[in-house]
């Protein structure tokens, strides 16, 4: 899974390239994990199919009813004048009529009964006056009315779900409603990450001068977890090669893939950048990309490898952008590109032309029932307040520049999972 071009010595020079150039370099070198797993229905959420599923049945089985009413055929019905049909029966829910309906008899049903092969339409009950084993009807519902064709849901042996789905909450009811009681999912990537920095100090300990709490690691930790991939948390790595070094080989060692935040800046990148590259096959990129400019992608060993810059919303930026594609694409799902919509700018955004921009954007249903989004503020690249209060980001293309209030905008909610 190493890629092609740009191996990681002469970190000093990283390539400059668009972010789409850097997803595409990523997606077509890295290999899905191989291994599958049994999973059912309770514990599939989040998983991700290994294999397609198909439905062994019609799905209802039987032609059922929409409401609670009276079940009947049509045809013994005349178009006008009064109906009255004799009451032979009943048809519950798991409790199907058992008898033969004869012309002009009826029987009562409820929502979800079957409807016997020789009815074809239900009356609701609101909609007839039932006395002395007769039920009368005020009007003749249209054929087929309230009626539930078997297999209106899944056709037997329709394709329902392809592998490579990452499974929703209904995606679980389906397969419970087609009785599949186990299934084959990829295994969880397992992804190690850790913060670097002599300045990171993690919550529970007092802060000395100069110091900061380690933020990262608790925001990569959600991030990852929503992801539904199996994590290991690896604290807080000093600034210092041996222990890089450590952290490195123990975390390629034991995950698919390691995340590691800061230390990649200019300064800081050139005793990393030999390190990696002893370790592994890395690449160090300026990605045109607005927060987070420089990134570390490769492989150390059998993991991917990915070092994201220090600064909060770029590691939040980077991260959805580039990693959580990518993850996903390891734990065998389809790439898919984010949703992005149109909302009006509530009012001008500032921007200069050269970079994509992930500006944090509130968006809400304005007042003519479309969308519109202002900016959270202060977009700096440690603020990490602004994504906390966002709920999307405002893309904003690389040679676009200032955007006046009322114009569109691009924009991307932030994922829910
Ligand atoms: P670096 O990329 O290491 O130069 O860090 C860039 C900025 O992000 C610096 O202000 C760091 O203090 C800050 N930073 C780095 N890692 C973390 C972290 N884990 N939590 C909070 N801030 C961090
Ligand atoms: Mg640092």
């Amino acid at each position: 899974m190493s890629l092609k071009s740009g191996a990681g010595c002469g970190g000093h020079h990283a390539k400059a390239m668009s972010l789409e150039s850097a997803l595409e370099a990523i997606l077509g070198s890295i290999r899905p994990i191989e291994a599958t797993e049994e999973a059912s229905p309770m514990e599939g959420l989040g998983r991700v199919l290994a294999e397609d599923i198909r439905s062994p049945f019609d799905v209802p089985g039987h032609t059922n009813s929409a409401m609670d009413g009276y079940a009947f055929r049509h045809g013994d019905c005349p178009s006008s004048g009064k109906i009255s049909l004799r009451l032979a029966g009943e048809s519950f829910a798991g409790h199907p009529f058992s008898g033969r309906l004869q012309p002009g008899e009826c029987i009562r049903i409820m929502t979800g009964a079957v409807v016997p092969d020789t009815a074809d339409t239900v009356v609701m009950q609101e909609d007839v006056v039932e006395a002395d084993g007769r039920v009368e009807l005020h009007d003749l519902p249209r054929k087929g009315a309230n009626v539930r064709p078997a297999g209106e849901d899944i056709r037997a042996g329709e394709l329902v779900l392809a592998a490579g789905r990452v499974l929703r909450a209904a995606d679980l009811g389906m397969i419970a409603s087609m009785g599949i009681a186990a299934f084959n999912v990829r295994h969880r990537a397992k992804v190690a990450y850790f913060s670097t920095g002599d300045e990171l100090r993690p919550v529970g300990e007092p802060l000395e001068a100069g110091q900061i709490h380690d933020s990262n690691r608790y925001t990569l930790h959600g991030l990852l977890s929503q992801l539904g991939v199996d994590t290991l948390d690896l604290g807080i790595v000093k600034d210092d090669p041996g222990a890089l070094r450590n952290a490195l080989e123990s975390a390629s060692a034991h995950a698919d893939v390691v995340i590691t935040s800061g230390g990649v800046s200019v300064g800081e990148a050139d005793y990393v950048t030999d390190m990696l590259a002893e370790l592994g096959d890395v690449s160090f990129w300026q990605v045109a990309m607005k927060p987070g400019r420089p990134l570390v992608y490769g492989s150390l060993g059998n993991a991917v490898f990915f070092g994201l810059p220090g600064n909060p919303v770029s590691v939040m930026a980077t991260f959805l952008q580039v990693v959580r594609p990518a993850l996903r694409v390891i734990s065998g799902a389809p790439y898919e590109a984010p949703l992005r919509l149109n909302a009006r700018a509530e009012h001008a955004i500032r921007k200069k032309p050269g970079r994509m921009e992930f500006q944090r954007g509130i968006l809400r249903r304005a007042g003519d029932g479309g969308q519109s989004v202002s900016t959270t503020g202060h977009q700096g690249s440690g603020i990490l307040r602004s994504m906390s209060e966002a709920n999307c980001f405002i893309v904003l293309p690389s040679d676009s520049g200032r955007v006046e209030a009322g114009e569109w905008v691009l924009v991307e909610p932030f994922p829910c999972g």
